[in-house]
């Protein structure tokens, strides 16, 4: 059984309608596939907060309709490019039933946890994953420099902002060039390093909301403490600077990251 049937078939295994064939197909799938296992235990996590939510409700006779009115302001298209788009579905369904949660949590001026969190990952996780969908897709630098400054200067008018040069005190890590980009349908500057044989991504975007209220993990590292986030298994901390989010990923491991991160100087 491959990813695409498990998508398609988890709501039936989640409501317990899957024979008893397929169920163990199915569940073997789940013990070996940890993206679909997240996308399960996600489904799960909807499901029981739209039906204590539904419950808690005393049902007055509108709500069907007020609901079925807020889901329609869902945009359908957008659901079906984020659900089968290549490489983002774990996200892309993420964001939308973050979505549909939001829709529903706000009829009910619900405050429980679950809705909060789904609002939450709403807001940011379009932004993550575009930070790892850019470290991912692999695509050729448009300067190739070992120089940040000059990268920093060929972005001038090109961004709609000013990205300030990021320079690691390790000499084990060398860039090599950068390119525009997009983060969130916006623009963003790309820059890609080399440590040793292991790739780095630094990703310089002016952020939509917030991101100091995104949450995420703190480390204190030396004189610095490192924000940041785990998505697909990578680490990808931010800085903000000037307004101005440098957010990073990288194929190394996560305190490899950290430090590197931490002698990242931005001026
Ligand atoms: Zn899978």
């Amino acid at each position: 059984m491959n990813c695409q049937l498990v998508r398609r078939h988890l709501d039936a295994y989640l409501d317990e309608e899957l024979d008893a064939t397929p169920l163990v197909e199915f569940e073997r799938h789940l013990n070996k596939c940890a993206e679909c296992r997240d996308q399960a235990r996600f489904s799960q996590a909807v499901k029981t907060t739209i039906a204590r939510d539904l419950k808690n409700e005393q049902a007055p006779r509108s709500l069907e309709i007020r609901i079925s009115r807020a889901l329609d302001g869902v945009d359908g298209a957008k659901i079906i490019a984020f659900a089968w788009g290549s490489g983002r579905s774990t996200v892309g369904l993420i964001a939308v039933a973050a979505t549909v949660l939001l829709a529903i949590g706000s009829i009910l001026n619900s405050d429980n946890a679950d809705t909060k969190q789904a609002s939450l990952a709403a807001n940011y996780l379009p932004v993550l994953s575009d930070i790892v969908n850019n470290h991912e897709d692999q695509l050729p630098t448009e300067i190739q420099t070992e120089v940040p400054a000059q990268a920093v200067n060929w972005f001038r008018g090109k961004l709609g902002f000013r990205v300030e040069s990021p320079e690691f005190n390790q000499p084990q890590v060398r860039l090599v060039g950068a390119r525009v980009s997009y983060v969130d349908n916006s623009r963003a500057a790309k820059l890609v390093y080399n440590v040793g044989d292991s790739r780095i991504t630094l990703i310089a975007f002016r952020p939509k909301n917030d991101l100091t209220q995104m949450g995420g993990r703190r480390e204190r590292i030396g004189k610095r403490e490192v924000t940041y986030q785990t998505v697909r298994g990578y680490t990808v901390p931010i800085i903000q600077h000037n307004g101005i989010a440098y957010a990073f990923t990288g194929d190394l491991d996560q305190q490899t990251m950290l430090h590197l991160v931490a002698s990242a100087q931005i001026r």
